[in-house]
């Protein structure tokens, strides 16, 4: 598995914040909980670039440059890690409570080139992630699902949980553990198949 030098780059809370558009960008959306933190951190493997949960923080999109070498000053990926929806009641966009920059951000940020959408394999299919999906799929973005936490599924859970989020989703879904690395390297793969 390819392992890449993660730097925080910035955290945006408007559009003219964001970075310059440059290297291909992975966004990572979750509802708040579902262990997107997490499995960011998990994937970066960096001291240097910890995602927290902690409020402040999460009501921006915070941006990490990935490169292959420390020293390389361009990224070639960047990570935006998106604030966590689903407290409030989901009104006729995405999210009421979402920042309003997040929807033009899907939809207009030319350097986005893949969602990974994370839903909490242990707990059933909700209404509001499939809505985001819509959403994704309205605005023509790539996405993923993957479902978060499979370390707490038993074998046969697993089936069944991968069975219930393919049906309500579609085939196209990933299982993956932050905790014991389980699916990763394909997650892994994923993120640099657009890299
Ligand atoms: P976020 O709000 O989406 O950023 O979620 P966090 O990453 O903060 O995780 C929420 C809770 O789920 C925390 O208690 C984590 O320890 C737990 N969690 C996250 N990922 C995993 C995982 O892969 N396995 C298990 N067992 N727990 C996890």
């Amino acid at each position: 598995m390819k392992r890449f030098h993660a730097k925080f780059l910035r955290s945006a809370t408007s559009e003219a914040q964001f970075p310059p558009a440059g290297a291909p960008e992975i966004a990572f959306l979750g509802r708040s909980n579902v262990g997107k933190s997490s499995l960011i951190n998990a994937l970066l493997g960096s001291r240097d670039a910890r995602v927290s949960s902690t409020p402040g923080r999460t009501r921006a999109i915070n941006f990490f440059a990935l490169t292959d070498t420390p020293e390389r000053q361009q990224p070639q990926i960047i990570f935006a890690d998106l604030p966590g929806y689903g407290y409030a009641k989901l009104s006729k966009s995405v999210s009421a409570e979402w920042p309003k920059f997040i929807e033009p951000y899907l939809r207009d940020r030319p350097t986005l080139a893949l969602c990974i959408c994370l839903v909490d394999s242990t707990i059933a299919p909700k209404a509001s992630d499939a809505q985001l999906f819509d959403f994704l799929e309205a605005a023509e973005r790539s996405y993923r699902i993957v479902g978060t936490k499979a370390d707490r599924l038993s074998g046969n859970g697993r089936s069944q949980a991968l069975k219930a989020l393919r049906a309500a989703y579609g085939e196209h879904v990933l299982l993956v553990s932050a905790k014991t690395g389980a699916g990763m390297k394909e997650l892994w793969a994923e993120i640099t198949s657009v890299g």
